[in-house]
């Protein structure tokens, strides 16, 4: 109760104003001093004590929001802005901004308008053929025939991920598939090594080979290239095998992988993306540590055990998944299962210009459709960085940039 000087001094001015003043200032001399020091008293009192409560107050509301902001910080630990993106397809990753500046640098036309050039270059998040897929890699891929082209779209795809969060990214590419102006296997590779020269972001090479059944000759180029340009990091890395995959059944590359193992060439292959587990498990008889996709494993519980049990990577991508149908729905998207599972699954964008995604973009998915937590997040990067074709040197220096 707040009480004002007011309230105690108003009714004595009254008394004063109608009262004889002689009689009053006798009564007021002995009594009305001792009447408003008691006022006074009186009047601090209760102040005093409005003002400790009030202080009072103030503390335990202080108390209360740190307690709060404790809590908070408990349910949502560090955010994690930094990403690993181990499985990138470099003509996947050219946007309607690369392909522009490439067709500049060397002097392709292509076409003006912003809407169409996008077209050629992604499938609508509707798409349902494979067909209009596929046809989005014909674009990039006539704007990276010449060494120029090629180490130039390294270097901006490196800079476009980077301005992402991603700092530390495998690229993969076919080298056969850059022949159509007369470059050799080996002068892509070049251009490739050049490119990641190019960019501040730490880039390692994976060389694929391609699925058909008249590229055995390119295939094997492609494989003596990787025996002579193999590197721990800095460079090509590793080998992969991409492709038609429920065409080109995997097990027809069983002895080309014979042959990679006995060279010592690290690799993963595709598999279980287009085709079933049995894929997945032949690509893990060939010794394949890394699974590009796996996304089909759940097709046979077997294969997920077998997966767990050998500490099998899965190199998952779920908004290329969506676009190719290799599911029938992404409501049952097997991803968290398999991670609950203790399977080692790492996120990565597969063709992200097409898909027109990125890595937040993935993570973003996972945690507004399957509640992917701080922990399980983070598990992910540990896979990645695990998981890496490079160094334990590296791997450790990649490890330290987090703040876990
Ligand atoms: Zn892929």
């Amino acid at each position: 109760m707040k009480v004002t000087m007011e309230q105690f001094i108003n009714p004595i001015t009254e008394f004063f104003k109608t009262a004889n003043k002689s009689v009053v200032y006798i009564e007021f001399s002995l009594f009305g001093t001792l009447f408003i020091v008691a006022a006074i008293f009186l009047y601090l009192f209760f102040n005093k004590k409005k003002k400790i409560e009030t202080e009072e107050d103030c503390q335990k509301e202080k108390n209360e929001e740190k307690k709060l902001e404790n809590k908070k910080n408990q349910k949502s630990p560090k955010l994690i802005n930094k990403y690993l993106d181990l499985h990138l397809h470099l003509d996947g990753a050219i946007t309607k901004e690369i392909a522009r500046e490439l067709a500049d640098i060397q002097g392709i036309p292509i076409e003006t308008d912003e809407e169409k050039l996008e077209n050629l270059l992604s499938v609508s998040s509707d798409c349902t053929s494979l067909n209009d897929f596929l046809n989005c890699f014909s674009l990039p891929l006539s704007l990276m025939q010449t060494p120029l082209g090629l180490s130039e779209a390294i270097r901006l795809v490196a800079n476009n991920i980077q301005s992402h969060g991603v700092f530390y990214a495998e690229i993969r590419f076919a080298p056969q598939l850059h022949k159509q102006k007369g470059m050799s296997q080996e002068q892509a590779i070049l251009a490739a090594l050049e490119g990641i020269k190019k960019t501040s972001l730490k880039v390692n090479l994976i060389l694929c080979f391609m699925r058909g059944d008249d590229n055995d000759a390119e295939n094997e180029e492609t494989l003596r290239l990787a025996r002579k340009y193999l590197v721990p990091d800095g460079g090509v890395v590793a080998l992969d095998l991409a492709g038609a995959e429920a065409i080109y059944k995997t097990s027809k590359y069983r002895d080309l992988f014979r042959r990679v193992k006995i060279y010592g060439i690290p690799f993963t292959i595709h598999a279980g993306e287009a085709d079933g587990p049995e894929s997945i498990k032949d690509a893990i008889s060939f010794g394949a540590k890394r699974i590009g996709h796996g996304v089909r494993a759940f097709e046979d519980p077997e294969v997920v055990e077998l997966i767990r049990e050998k500490g099998i990577v899965l190199e998952m991508c779920p908004t290329s998944n969506k676009q190719t149908h290799a599911l029938d729905s992404m409501e049952n998207y097997p991803l968290m299962d398999y991670l609950e599972k203790g399977i080692k699954v790492t996120l990565n964008t597969d063709d992200m210009g097409i898909s027109r995604t990125n890595i937040i973009e993935e993570f973003n998915f996972l945690e507004t459709n399957f509640n992917l937590s701080y922990e399980q997040k983070k598990n992910m990067i540990i896979n990645s960085i695990n998981a890496a074709f490079t160094t334990d040197e590296i791997k450790n220096l990649l490890l330290s940039q987090f703040n876990f």
